[in-house]
């Protein structure tokens, strides 16, 4: 486990400057125009084929009829083979969650052994995850322990350090003592806990004012914890807050203008979240019918995270099984209820509690597999996230003014939501993070910044049954001043020779922007270490590769 760590983080220090070798595109002048094969634009109840969409720096300009006019210098990418949505938006993960596999010690190893540091980079490997799968926005539910790390890694992706999604963060969320891991230790220990823990209503008031002076962009509140079931076999979950303890957080969030997302798997818990006037009911397992008309008269939203209930099921005949089955069997039924009453349903995965290298499509499969429209699917993941995350307009939509995050799959998404698994463009505001689709003008772009581990680089593709090198240690180059002063963004593009030492020799410039960038990229460039290609019969060869070379801040 920790050498693949390792590897993963040698792979995105090289990772960003792929990144960056494709943020040229978000030049305040420079347009990209997309020719979309077919357009599920988010809103819209219909696809719309063979439309172009105009990019111009980070946003939409316009979305327009594929006869429409091409400026001239634009930049094309044809993807008029595949069909187009809104970057998506997953409304419930966990970035500082890394799966909660017994077998690898479980949720309590997390807190317990891993230092900060390693949380860090492991939320850093989960970004990319998040945005390489196509969610450019995540609306993450808590740390587990990790305090405001996700208010930082927010700050390093805006600041363009790693690679990764919008986040609205809800830092360290809020429960009561007895109501959070961990638990289970020596009464005389003081255990770390997974959450803020209070007890009182000036306590909860205290703790909402803390997380939102510290960047909270959402409050996430745990209304239950423990559930069982009892002997008349009935489903129940041990509520947390009294309704007097959660209006305090709910009144001082909503007076900073923000909204709390409210965990609640049913009963008690579930009643005084409504009561107390929680914005989103987060999973939601069994709710009654006199709870959905009081969450279609406030107006709720309702996130119900199904893929996560229906793996690792404990044996049948323990508590544990008899729980794990009942929770899946009362979800179905309030899923089914919450379609039929029209409630505001978001996509949401509780992904980190799942693995981060699972699919986060999978949850659309669910959706659909239990009885929601495929279109709604989308839209739950598209416009109405955005919707709920007072972003309406802005992300979730192809339309003009939003934030040009689009992404692309190869084949129609209505017809088996199945593919949305495989999403295989992503632009993130404005820049293209991943493009297995179409091929660049230097002919090798199929999969820059995709795949992981040691593949991620935007040499794969090989020729003649030669393999292609793979960057070990490319450390991204500074601006020159003069390029920092003309405010340049963009690439040098390189021919280089791979030695079979793994070393960039013969090295000469294809394109460039002058302004003293070619001497530093071919200086950066015969620093960089190799591994290198190997030809059809095993052996290690030279080989000549085009290197794009992006610089740093
Ligand atoms: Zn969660």
């Amino acid at each position: 486990m920790k050498k693949n760590i390792v590897l993963a983080i040698l792979s995105l220090i090289f990772f960003a400057s792929a990144v960056r070798s494709q943020s040229s595109a978000s030049s305040a002048e420079q347009v990209t125009v997309i020719r979309a094969g077919s357009l599920i634009d988010g809103s819209n109840s219909s696809p719309r084929r063979n439309q172009l969409i105009f990019v111009r720096g980070n946003r939409i300009e316009k979305v327009a009829e594929g006869s429409a006019q091409i400026p001239a210098g634009a930049v094309v990418i044809d993807l008029s083979a595949a069909t187009v949505l809104p970057g998506l938006i997953d409304s419930h993960t966990h970035i500082f969650l890394w799966g909660e596999d017994p077998a690898k010690g479980g949720y309590d190893e997390n807190i317990l052994k891993a230092g900060i540091a390693l949380r860090a980079a492991r939320a850093t490997f989960a970004c990319r995850r998040a945005l390489e799968q196509g969610f450019t926005t995540i609306r993450d539910l808590e740390t587990e322990g990790a305090g405001y790390g996700d208010i930082e890694i927010k700050q390093a992706i805006e600041e363009g350090t790693i690679p990764g999604p919008r986040i609205f963060g809800a830092t360290r969320a809020i429960s009561t003592t007895g109501g959070y891991n961990l638990e289970g230790y020596a009464p005389e220990l003081d255990m770390p806990k997974g959450a803020q823990l209070v007890d009182g209503p000036v306590e909860a008031r205290k703790a909402a004012r803390q997380q939102l002076e510290h960047g909270a962009d959402w409050i996430k509140v745990y209304m239950t914890h423990r559930s069982w079931v009892d002997k008349q076999g009935n489903f129940v979950s041990q509520p947390t807050l009294t309704l007097e303890e959660l209006k305090a957080v709910v009144d001082e969030t909503h007076g900073w203008r923000k909204k709390v997302a409210c965990h609640a798997y049913n009963g008690i818990g579930l009643q005084r979240a409504l009561d107390g006037g929680c914005d989103s009911i987060e999973h939601g397992l069994e709710i009654s019918d006199a709870q959905i008309a009081q969450m279609q008269r406030q107006g709720t939203w309702y996130c119900p995270t199904i893929s996560p209930y229906y793996g690792d099921w404990a044996p049948a005949d323990t508590p544990a099984g008899k729980r794990d089955r009942a929770r899946a069997a009362v979800h179905e039924v309030s899923f089914k209820k919450a379609l039929n009453a029209h409630l505001k349903i978001v996509f949401g995965t509780d992904i980190g509690g799942m693995p981060w290298t699972e699919p986060i499509a999978q949850e659309f499969q669910r959706m659909v597999g239990l009885g929601m429209a495929p279109m709604d699917a989308i839209q739950a993941a598209t416009s109405r996230a955005a919707e709920m995350l007072d972003m309406k307009g802005e992300i979730g939509v192809v339309a003009p003014g939003a934030f040009a995050d689009i992404v692309a799959v190869s084949g129609d998404p209505l017809k088996d939501v199945g593919i949305l698994e495989h999403v295989r463009f992503v632009m993130h505001d404005g820049a293209v993070f991943k493009n297995e689709i179409t091929t660049d003008s230097l002919g090798h772009g199929n999969g820059t910044g995709s795949g992981s581990g040691t593949d991620g680089g935007a040499f794969r593709a090989g020729v003649n049954g030669v393999g292609v090198p793979i960057c070990l240690y490319c450390p991204i180059p500074q601006y020159s001043d003069e390029a920092r002063k003309a405010k340049y963004q963009g690439t040098v593009v390189l021919q280089v020779t791979v030695t079979t030492d793994g070393r960039a020799t013969n090295i000469s410039v294809v394109k460039g922007p002058g302004l003293g960038l070619e001497e530093k990229a071919i200086e950066a460039v015969r620093g960089w270490k190799f591994k290198p290609a190997v030809g059809p019969d095993g052996k290690i060869v030279p080989t000549i590769v085009p290197v794009e070379v992006t610089f740093g801040l």
